[in-house]
């Protein structure tokens, strides 16, 4: 259900993920939700942790 139709422009680049971990306090920026899965791998592979990555809105990125 998060579909997001409401824009005219089609963004061709890589949309901005924030990568955090549930168990610690590690968090992380990513351009492109590839980058953002390697960075969530490699910390769940280094302690074993749950991460969660959140696409972050364009809006909320510039003032
Ligand atoms: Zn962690």
């Amino acid at each position: 259900m998060l579909t997001n139709r409401e824009s005219t422009d089609v963004d061709d680049g890589p949309k901005q993920y924030l990568v955090t971990c549930e168990s610690c306090s590690f968090e992380h920026a990513a351009d492109g939700r590839e980058r953002a899965t390697a960075i969530g791998t490699d910390h769940h592979r280094e302690t074993h942790h749950e991460v969660v990555a959140f696409e972050v809105p364009p809006s909320l990125g510039s003032p």
